[in-house]
């Protein structure tokens, strides 16, 4: 039986390195532990969801069928957490949607300079 420095038992693990300390002095937990990682400014300023709802509510198409599916497919994929296939899915019917509520609108493009330049703006003053 192996002991421990500390005098306690060391249960040896069935595969992988004998340990050489127990449990306590040397947890498994905090060797294995995974750090998440977390990308600088994860979340994009504007996020797709603030960019698509301005352009639908500016094109005044937030009252129309297209222009809530589109919001809320921006939504669900500014909240995330769905598979790659899932938000490519998602996006796609985000585009057809917008694509259609805005159709007509030809101002569209400065949609996200705008709307970074009045945030530019609430923050100095
Ligand atoms: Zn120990």
């Amino acid at each position: 039986m192996d002991r421990c420095e500390c005098g306690r038992e060391i249960v040896q693990p069935k595969t992988g390195r004998p340990r050489r300390r127990c449990e306590t002095c040397s947890p498994t937990k905090a060797r294995n532990r995974i750090v998440p990682i977390k990308a600088p400014g994860s979340r994009p300023d504007p996020t797709i969801a603030d960019v698509v709802r301005e352009a639908i509510v500016q094109a005044g198409k937030a009252g129309t069928p297209d222009g809530v599916a589109a919001i809320f497919a921006a939504e669900m994929l500014a909240a995330g957490g769905m598979t790659g296939p899932a938000a490519a899915a998602l996006l796609r019917e985000m585009r057809a949607a917008s694509g259609d509520a805005l159709r007509d609108v030809a101002e569209a493009g400065d949609i996200v300079d705008d709307l970074k330049k009045r945030r530019a703006k609430r923050r100095s003053g």
